[in-house]
C-alpha cells in the first residue's frame, strides 16, 4: 500500500497536511474527483483550503507525475492517483467513469517514431454493464 507521505517525499515535495489530504484523496477515490469534489470533501477536516489551492497543489502533482489529469469530460478536469497506464471508460447513461487495463504504453506508431510522447490517454464512451443490466430489467 502506497503511503501519501512517502509519494510526496520520494519526489521532493513537502508532505504538508493539506498535499497529504489532497493525495490522500485521491488515492483513496476510485471515481476520479474534480476539483470541486475534492474541495467538498475536504473542507470540514480543512477550514482553510480554498479551491484555488487545491488546483495549484494538484498541478504541482500532475508536473511531478504523482497524479494524472483525466479529459474525460468536457470542460472538467478530474483527477487519477492512479499513474500506471489504464484507460477510462466513461458511462452516459450513469456518468460512472470505469478504469481498464490497457497496455498504452506497448502501443506503437510509425508516424510518430521521431516524437516525444509524455502522455497516452485512452476514452471509451458507452453504456455501463450496471446500467444495461437495468435496462433489460426493466422491460421484463
Ligand atoms: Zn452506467
Ligand atoms: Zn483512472
Amino acid at each position: 500500500v502506497r503511503s501519501a507521505t512517502s509519494e510526496l517525499l520520494k519526489r521532493g515535495i513537502r508532505p504538508s497536511p493539506q498535499r497529504i489530504k489532497i493525495l490522500e484523496c485521491l488515492m483513496g477515490s476510485a471515481n476520479h474527483p474534480t476539483v470541486d469534489r475534492i474541495y467538498t470533501h475536504l473542507v470540514s477536516d480543512l477550514p482553510t483550503l480554498s479551491k484555488s489551492t487545491i488546483y495549484n497543489t494538484l498541478n504541482r502533482f500532475v508536473a511531478s507525475g504523482l497524479v494524472r489529469p483525466v479529459m474525460v469530460d468536457e470542460g472538467e478536469t478530474r483527477y487519477d492517483a492512479a499513474v500506471e497506464d489504464h484507460g477510462h471508460f466513461k458511462c452516459e447513461s450513469c456518468g460512472t467513469i470505469y478504469d481498464f487495463h490497457v497496455e498504452i504504453d506497448t502501443w506503437e506508431s510509425d508516424e510518430l517514431a521521431e516524437f516525444d510522447i509524455t502522455q497516452r490517454d485512452v476514452y471509451f464512451f458507452g453504456t455501463c454493464s450496471d446500467c444495461l443490466n437495468k435496462r433489460d430489467g426493466a422491460k421484463k
